[in-house]
């Protein structure tokens, strides 16, 4: 078969792949430690659940607004509100099947073929994908570990021309773990108005941070009317397979991005709508108490990767990511991978996985129990004693 010429720009998300050949490592017998993808290996919360339940009974089982249902986006726009210090009404709030939907969204209503979006790399795949689809040229902003994986002004300055239409920047950051500083966002924020550029602000770990405290670009003043927030449940609320998220835009976008949820999915599950309600307004004791155990985990992946010869990584400052450095093993991203999956049964995906600049980095997921950590890590020690 033929396919079309978008299709063949599209990128893809390979921590599924790696998953499905774990399973199958699996399914032959083999035992398996996964690190591969990034979702936490928590149930999502009582309240919310119950919350989810009671919608189905109540018959919350018809279409919604293609833009959401109205009282989930009046309690998003009162959080987003209070947590970024700017004024949201519900109309600037759209309901989507998982953040991601966002990232392709704010790509097709602003690119055109010609014009250029600078993305982070490495950095989540679907920046670079998406930007692909619409037929714009994704820029690479090189994202540095001397810089603690942050930004590098020099090199953004010279990336910026005429035809930069759109800057996505994601902090805290996949797969790095890196922040942006309030500095940081300044300076993008300042060439941003100067060149009349939207950003697209990825926050969906802005709940998930050890140090210091989140920032968004949309806070700044003059930003909040050319930031498109991405923002969602999975990551906070241990909510991923539910599909929620959200974007927070001004209301001609928004208009634009319910155009697109009309023309493909019509509106969020309503009764998963109704979840994301309780989990906004109901009790956010759990979020804190998962924060602490990622920490926790954190602590004891960084410190026991950081032992292996060869490895060496940073301390994430936000999200569940290890982005370890392999480059004094002498091998590239993707032998490390396929080496610890087949000789260790240790599932992580390559650097590359996230851009041509992760080469000489794979990523750990510790969105994993601590018994979980200490068995992979015992592996990986192993393993790599015998390169
Ligand atoms: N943005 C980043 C940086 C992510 O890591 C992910 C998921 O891994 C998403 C967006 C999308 O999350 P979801 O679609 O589940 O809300």
């Amino acid at each position: 078969m033929k396919f079309s010429k978008l299709m063949q720009r599209a990128g893809t998300e390979t921590a599924f792949a790696v998953l499905a050949k774990a399973k199958k490592l699996e399914r032959q017998g083999r035992s398996i430690v996964h690190f591969e993808i990034g979702e936490p290996d928590f149930n999502t919360p009582e309240n919310i659940k119950q919350a989810g339940m009671k919608a189905i009974q109540q018959n919350f089982t018809h279409y919604s607004a293609a833009h959401g249902v109205m009282e989930l986006r009046e309690a998003i726009a009162n959080y987003i509100s209070k947590t970024r210090g700017i004024d949201v009404s519900p109309e600037e709030v759209v309901i989507t099947p998982g953040g991601k939907d966002v990232i392709l969204f704010t790509a097709i209503a602003i690119l055109n073929e010609g014009d250029e979006a600078i993305y982070p790399n490495p950095g989540y795949p679907i920046y670079e994908s998406a930007i692909k689809i619409s037929g714009a040229t994704p820029v690479p902003m090189v994202l540095l570990e001397e810089n603690g994986f942050a930004f590098d002004r020099e090199q953004f300055k010279k990336l910026v021309n005429s035809k930069t239409k759109l800057i996505i920047i994601n902090s805290p950051g996949n797969p790095t773990g890196g922040n942006l500083s309030q500095d940081d966002l300044e300076f993008i924020a300042d060439i941003a108005k100067k060149n009349d550029i939207i950003v697209m602000s990825d926050e969906i770990y802005s709940r998930i941070i050890y140090k210091g405290e989140f920032h968004s670009i949309a806070s700044i003043p003059g930003m909040k009317e050319r930031t498109v927030i991405l923002d969602g449940f999975s990551k906070t609320y241990a909510m991923t397979g539910w599909r929620l998220g959200y974007s927070v835009a001004n209301k001609e976008l928004s208009e634009q991005f319910v155009k697109l949820a009309t023309n493909s999915f019509s509106c969020v599950t309503t009764f998963v709508q109704k979840a994301g309600i309780e989990a906004l307004n109901g009790p956010q004791d759990s979020v804190e108490m998962m924060k602490k155990k990622y920490e926790e985990r954190r602590n004891l992946i960084i410190n026991g990767l950081n032992e292996i010869p060869g490895f060496s990584v940073r301390m994430p400052e936000g999200a569940f990511y290890a982005f370890v450095n392999i480059t004094k093993t002498g091998k590239t991203s993707q032998e490390i991978a396929d080496y610890l999956l087949n000789e260790a049964g240790v599932a992580t995906l390559p650097g590359t996985s996230f851009g041509k600049y992760g080469e000489g980095y794979i990523r750990f997921s510790y969105a994993t129990s601590l018994d979980n950590i200490r068995e992979g890590l015992k592996r990986v020690k192993e393993a790599v004693s015998k390169l």
